[in-house]
């Protein structure tokens, strides 16, 4: 009921997602328990069936007392523990016994899992060693992703809990967004890590909650990373605090190696829209992908489109690199694309990824880096992404900054 249909494809990438998912914890607690019913309330319609897993009596009794989802079809079930959550959702209810990993991922792509989030939202990102990379803050909104990138590392990361989870206690991040503003030095928090920013947002609606809150603190900026269009849901601002980054590839590579995402021209024009709003703008251009014979011409287009619609303050490039486990499962789930990725990366790089080779993947980062430079006015920052030091040095980009900070 509450969804636009007016939207196209690209803009509901939960157009795959079947069941909804609740911990009853959630229900416990007045505000969260509002933001459970808000988004049944905007999924109406969208998925077959809500399963509540409560942990305890209380928790029971909570579901209970759901007297709006009358006309929604939900089952409960009993999990001793949170721990044990993945393995109810996946095996006894939605897969049958003993699902391979490739079975769970599959599964973990049709459903969205409202949590609450234990451990910290907050944390810090440890550079993996060896690699030009940035100790950043990373905010967990959620984790997982509608979206079904072959080339994602999210599906060796989250494999035992391969669904989508957007977590709703936002009072507990909003604690420790007080206390990290209180340190009274500038802090950027990357929600683009472990999951796609907006890409459900529309229906789950918690973003613009921790807009809001970023939005008065004196310290603390955010940073929403997406894959998708979904920025019209988003309040104006007027501050400059929070930060809206696309990740961009040419049309040939989304078709190709990227599943559900929508068109990368789409996602500049939402950039667009996202600075009419008020938003600052980044993008990230990653994995470069030299697939098509045409790579040099169609990244060429797509930097032309990007800055005639937008100015970006930053942009990271990125190119393929995977630890060699996560290559065995992209072959079984994307058969075409994982047997590109082997033939492209068979040099075993910094950080214990395959990459590929260094001076074929030098030349690339300079093309698509003269591409930009031809484009851009004003200085701007291109910074490579978790890349090598012997790149950065080749490329002559001093080791500054990048797109989370
Ligand atoms: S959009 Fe990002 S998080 Fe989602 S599947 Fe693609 S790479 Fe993974």
């Amino acid at each position: 009921m509450a969804v636009v249909k007016s939207l196209d494809k690209a803009d509901e990438p939960w157009g795959n997602l079947t069941t909804v998912v609740v911990d009853s914890g959630l229900l416990l607690n007045e505000k969260s328990y509002q933001r459970v019913i808000n988004a049944l309330n905007n999924m109406r319609g969208i998925f077959n069936k809500v399963l509540f897993l409560y942990h305890n009596l209380e928790e029971k009794a909570g579901i209970g007392n759901i007297s709006s989802l009358k006309d929604i079809n939900f089952d409960c079930k009993f999990s001793k523990d949170r721990i044990n959550d993945s393995s109810i959702i996946l095996k006894d209810y939605f897969y049958g016994k003993n699902p391979s990993l490739v079975d769970k991922l599959d599964a973990g792509k049709k459903i969205l899992y409202l949590g609450e989030r234990r451990s910290k939202f907050i944390d810090t990102f440890t550079p993996p060693k060896g690699l030009a990379c940035h100790k950043f803050y990373k905010v967990v909104l959620g984790t997982g992703c509608p979206f079904n990138c072959s080339y994602c590392f999210l599906q060796l990361t989250f494999r035992m809990t391969p669904y989508v989870r957007q977590y709703l206690n936002l009072e507990s991040l909003f604690k420790e967004i007080d206390s990290i503003d209180k340190i009274g030095k500038p802090v950027l928090l990357n929600s683009g890590e472990l999951s796609d920013s907006l890409a459900v947002d529309p229906i789950v609606k918690s973003v613009e909650e921790v807009i809001d809150k970023i939005s008065n603190t004196c310290n603390v900026s955010l940073l929403l990373v997406s894959k998708g269009t979904n920025v019209n849901h988003l309040p104006d601002i007027k501050n400059n605090k929070v930060i809206i980054s696309a990740s961009l590839t040419t049309p040939i590579n989304a078709a190709v190696f990227e599943d559900r995402t929508a068109d990368p021209y789409s996602r500049i024009d939402a950039l667009a829209r996202a600075k009419a709003k008020g938003y600052r703008i980044r993008c990230r251009i990653d994995p470069i992908i030299t697939y098509s014979d045409n790579w040099e011409e169609e990244y060429s287009e797509l930097i032309d489109y990007l800055f005639d619609m937008v100015e970006p303050e930053v942009i990271t490039l990125g190119q393929l690199r995977f630890y060699p486990m996560l290559l065995q499962f992209i072959k079984k789930r994307h058969p075409k694309a994982g047997e590109y990725f082997l033939n492209a990366t068979r040099e075993m790089g910094g950080g214990g990824r395959c990459r590929t080779e260094f001076e074929s993947r030098a030349k690339v980062y300079k093309k698509i880096i003269n591409l930009i430079r031809k484009k851009n006015k004003e200085p701007l920052m291109v910074a490579p992404c978790k890349e090598e030091y012997r790149m950065c040095n080749r490329l002559q980009i001093p080791f500054k900054g990048c797109n989370c900070i």
